[in-house]
């Protein structure tokens, strides 16, 4: 589908592009940088933001569903809502869940969460990726304040003293204050600034697409786990659900050959027919699960955010969440930067540390997390069993940890930056 973005610029705008001293070049346009870019210019910074493909801003409610969903969070919500963008979200597609359930394979184990034992409206909203990316996207046009381009290379970066340089192909060198990395998990700026990586092959791939179920999803998300992986059921409509499932890697090609039939009977499978036949399959896609964390979230002139500084395992449906936090507490630390002393430069490298200090451990915490989850459903000797099968029927009558629970997922933890909160405007 074509976009409706203006992809070819003028002379006169390729000059005033390189004339011009940004505050910040935003490298990425995808949910996480898209959202950088906006609020900053919110914040009043002059932004450049690039993006390799532009995204179709256009809707229709016909419009297929797509693979890539992301679950969010109140606390993103949030963030969206503060930046203008979540009336784009609402206006186009996205479903708020109100429980989730999971159970487990090797014991009789549930646990039910529930939106009204917390006495909230919902446990956040699933949304298609393309939508949250059109959404904020539709806020970027509307701004002076920032400059879009498209599919341009970008080349060498040089970080200087007073500000760094970027090489775009075919328009010379721009020069900012600050560059923004926000190119996903193998971003070239991380690479050019040599930024080491902490990675680890989970040995898992995600099989993702979108089904339409014999029963309704009863606006609940259910997560099944075995000893493959997990499987889920994320609540798109009413008997629309985006599925992830997850497999041991070499059995990622197996799952991508299989004809719908044979897709729709090892779903019913791995999900235990909670929601009866699997009537239609729409697109599917499966992607190989890496964990990665940047050695380090900021150089002198430059900052990581999103899966350019860390992605993790997508059970928990927490990377673009992290993304948007991370764009939250940048933000939020430049502006105070400026406000601060309006005679001290606010891209100072001790600034962008105090961003890096903010999210770095936090995102490492979620990473690891995620990690001790996934290595106790993936044991299956008769000992972990009865561990498991303690677990889970525990976890579900213990109240007050349930509810904590919820509350950290859905509103995020003490540290939570201001736009995350609530409206800030
Ligand atoms: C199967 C799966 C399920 C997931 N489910 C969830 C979920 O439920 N909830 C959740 O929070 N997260 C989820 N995630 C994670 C989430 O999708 C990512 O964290 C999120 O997409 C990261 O956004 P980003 O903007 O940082 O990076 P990306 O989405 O990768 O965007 C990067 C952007 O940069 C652009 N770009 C790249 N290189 C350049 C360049 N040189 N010049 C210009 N532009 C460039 C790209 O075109 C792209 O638009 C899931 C991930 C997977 C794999």
């Amino acid at each position: 589908m074509q976009s409706n973005l203006q992809v070819e610029i003028s002379d006169a705008e390729k000059t005033n592009i390189i004339n011009t001293v940004w505050d910040v070049v935003v490298v990425g346009g995808g949910m996480v940088g898209a959202a950088a870019a906006l609020g900053l210019a919110q914040a009043d910074f002059k932004v450049l933001l690039l993006e390799k493909t532009p995204p179709q801003l256009q809707w229709s409610n016909t419009h297929p569903y797509e693979t890539r969903v992301s679950a969010l969070t109140r606390a993103s919500e949030n963030i969206l809502r503060n930046l203008g963008a979540w009336s784009g979200v609402v206006s186009r597609r996205g479903h708020a869940f109100k429980a989730m359930h999971i159970w487990d394979e090797a014991s009789s184990g549930e646990v039910h969460f529930s939106a009204a034992d917390i006495h909230e409206p919902n446990l956040g909203f699933v949304v298609e990726n393309s939508v949250i990316q059109a959404a904020i996207w539709d806020q970027i046009v509307l701004s002076d304040k920032i400059t879009t381009l498209f599919d341009r290379t970008v080349g060498e970066l040089s970080l200087e003293e007073d500000f760094a340089k970027l090489e775009l192909e075919g328009l010379g060198h721009v020069q900012t204050r600050l560059i923004v990395g926000a190119d996903g998990a193998q971003s070239f700026i991380r690479n050019k600034a040599h930024i080491g990586l902490e990675t680890h092959d989970y040995g898992q791939c995600a099989v993702v697409g979108c089904v339409q179920t014999e029963l309704p999803n009863e606006d609940t998300c259910w997560q099944r786990y075995q000893k493959d992986g997990p499987f889920a059921f994320l609540a798109m409509d009413e008997q629309m659900s985006s599925i992830a499932w997850y497999l041991p890697l070499e059995k990622m090609e197996w799952a991508l050959s299989l004809d719908d039939a044979s897709f729709a009977k090892q779903i019913e499978i791995a999900s235990e027919g909670r929601l009866g036949k699997i009537l239609k399959i729409a697109e599917k896609a499966a992607f190989p699960l890496t964990r990665r964390h940047a050695e380090a979230y900021v150089k002198p002139h430059l900052v990581l955010v999103g899966d350019a500084a860390h992605t993790i395992h997508p059970q928990a449906g927490q990377g673009v969440n992290l993304g948007l936090l991370d764009v939250a507490a940048l933000i939020e630390t430049l502006s105070n930067a400026k406000l601060e002393n309006a005679h001290k430069d606010w891209s100072r490298f001790a600034v962008l540390r105090r961003y890096e200090r903010w999210r770095r451990g936090d995102n490492a915490i979620v990473q690891r997390s995620m990690e001790g989850f996934d290595w106790m459903f993936k044991q299956d000797t008769q000992l972990k069993n009865s561990v498991r099968s303690v677990i889970l029927p525990l976890a579900n009558r213990l109240a007050p940890a349930k509810n904590w629970l919820m509350l950290q997922a859905l509103k995020g933890r003490e540290a939570t930056p201001l736009l995350a909160k609530g409206l800030v405007h």
